[in-house]
């Protein structure tokens, strides 16, 4: 059978692939680019607005972002690198705005405060110095912290409202949030891709990887309407399956491929659309994960933007399911566990890990009344009757041997690459689709060191911010919001939305 040739394939049309894709369509406007998506439409697994919280993850209120030093301060290094990536996704997209090459931006970003709330006298001592260490931040400067009732409840009177305990509660807020519809930028940027004439394919399932004898890239791809099976060649392939990532970059047989697993992790939210409820919230409000919960089930009470409507989502509640996609198969996990390649690091994470599979199992048994006695502690007075269970997407955790011990389960996402380039695949997702942008960046290091040189102008041109760490440039960091609000309408984030 012959093969078609093309410079680029994508495989997966999340909103990993069409972050890469439209980085290279500015870049490389000549290469030819073909995407293949099992699915009918691009943003349909975790990138959709309903399998996502829809977080514009920048450290402005998730506290697994900061950690407390034994003699009491507060180490925010890492909430500022997140912050920085987000300024990086930020930037890129008011360029593709600004160049008009995607419009409307209020269909995907809207202006949102951000909060952490936490209760108990030790939390809120440990709130208070993490605020004053983070507004002294250039990058977190305007979080303010409050303490007092009537504070509060302006801040967040559905959470305010009927609380009776006389438990101390405070909470930091900051402006600067955004809600993001990482589904609905996926489809902008499909849109866009496709009036560059990138050829998208979907209902095509990448079945196989295999390098050529030429040393170019053949996928094996499968028609799901007329179950022909059609080959494709390319210098470089990008594995942007999301979930199903892992399973073709153990197919590609790339060293670098070996001795990683993965494990997944489901969620569950609980949403309210009563237009009354709603009304009465209007921020991300991010908590404390329980003790012995992973740091992706934080529990948060967030107002969001879906199409036309305005609602609250609740969670995510972890759970087990054994399969790496939403739309994946029962037998994702098995499948995935290989000996000579992953078996021993499988093993040792299994035996590492009791206490976390305790907790997803203990988790997936919650009752409908368990999971509402859980938002009740944010919301003292839901009922039942206003809040339905979603599925979310699935998380597929990597697992990979590490100075620290064999089989450990790593929280972030891992670019994996071969040592030529040719091939790259995304695992993990955590901070997830926020940091799209830093991380496709990485993978054009990895993978283009030719070509990087002769790219950097328009990088810089694109986002300002490009090789330079932003908590160094205080100024930048005022021009880099100012500018990156105007384009995405953000600009009103200062104000202090009235919810009463
Ligand atoms: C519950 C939950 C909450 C989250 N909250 C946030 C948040 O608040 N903020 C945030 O920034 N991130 C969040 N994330 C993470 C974020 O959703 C992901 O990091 C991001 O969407 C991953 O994008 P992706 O393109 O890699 O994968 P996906 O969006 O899953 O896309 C992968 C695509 O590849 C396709 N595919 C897979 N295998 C094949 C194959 N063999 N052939 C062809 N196509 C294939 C799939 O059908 C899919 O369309 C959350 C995730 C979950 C599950």
């Amino acid at each position: 059978m012959s093969s078609k040739q093309t410079d680029v394939i994508l495989i997966g049309a999340g909103i990993m692939s069409a972050t890469l894709g439209a980085l290279l369509k500015e870049l490389a406007p000549d290469w030819k680019m073909t995407v293949f998506e099992r699915l009918g439409t691009p943003g349909e697994e975790s990138s959709n607005e309903w399998n996502n919280a829809g977080t514009g993850h920048a450290s402005l209120c998730e506290l697994n972002y900061t950690t407390e030093k034994p003699d009491g301060s507060v180490d925010i290094s890492k909430a500022i690198k997140v912050n920085e990536d987000y300024q990086v996704s930020k930037q890129f997209w008011a360029h593709l705005v600004n160049s008009k090459l995607i419009r409307n931006p209020q269909d995907f970003v809207m202006a949102l405060p951000h909060m952490s709330m936490v209760t108990g006298q030790k939390n809120v001592d440990f709130l208070r110095r993490r605020q004053e260490a983070m507004a002294a931040n250039p990058l977190f400067q305007g979080m303010e912290f409050a303490d007092d009732p009537a504070t509060l409840k302006k801040w967040m009177p559905l959470i305010m409202k009927d609380r009776t305990s006389s438990e101390p509660i405070a909470a930091t807020r900051i402006a600067a949030g955004t809600d993001v519809n990482f589904g609905a930028l996926t489809r902008m940027l499909f849109t866009h891709l496709k009036k560059q004439n990138v050829e998208l394919n979907f209902k095509h399932q990448v079945d196989d990887v295999k390098r050529t004898a030429d040393g170019r890239w053949e996928v094996k791809v499968r028609d799901l309407n007329s179950g022909q099976t059609e080959r494709h060649t390319a210098k470089f392939v990008f594995i942007g399956g999301g979930g199903g990532s892992l399973h073709l970059l153990q197919k590609s047989g790339i060293p670098e491929s070996k001795g990683i697993g993965g494990f997944p992790v489901s969620g569950i939210f609980m949403v309210c659309q009563k237009p009354e409820i709603v009304a009465q919230h209007h921020a991300k409000v991010y908590g404390k994960a329980p003790s012995g919960a992973p740091p992706m089930s934080v529990p948060h009470l967030d107002k969001r933007f879906i199409g036309e409507k305005e609602m609250l989502f609740f969670g995510p509640f972890a759970g087990f399911s054994p399969k790496f996609l939403k739309q994946g198969s029962m037998f994702d996990l098995i499948t995935s566990v290989k000996p000579g390649n992953n078996l021993t690091t499988m093993i040792a994470s299994g035996l590492n890990n009791l206490g976390l599979t305790k907790y997803l199992i203990q988790q997936v048994m919650l009752s409908k009344e368990q999971r509402m006695e859980a938002l009740r502690e944010f919301v003292p007075d839901a009922k039942n009757e206003d809040w339905e269970l979603v599925v979310a997407g699935q998380r597929v955790q990597v697992i990979k041997d590490t100075p620290s011990g064999k089989g450990t389960l790593q929280f972030g996402t891992e670019v994996i690459s071969a040592a030529d380039g040719s091939i790259a695949a995304l695992l993990g997702a955590s901070p997830g689709a926020s940091t799209a942008v830093s991380v496709m960046l990485e993978i054009l290091r990895r993978c283009f060191p030719e070509q990087l040189p002769s790219w950097e102008p328009k990088l810089q041109e694109m986002i300002p911010s490009y090789g330079l760490k932003l908590v160094e440039h205080p100024e930048l960091i005022r021009q880099i919001h100012a500018t990156t609000d105007r384009a995405l309408g953000l600009a009103a984030a200062g104000k202090l939305h009235s919810v009463m």
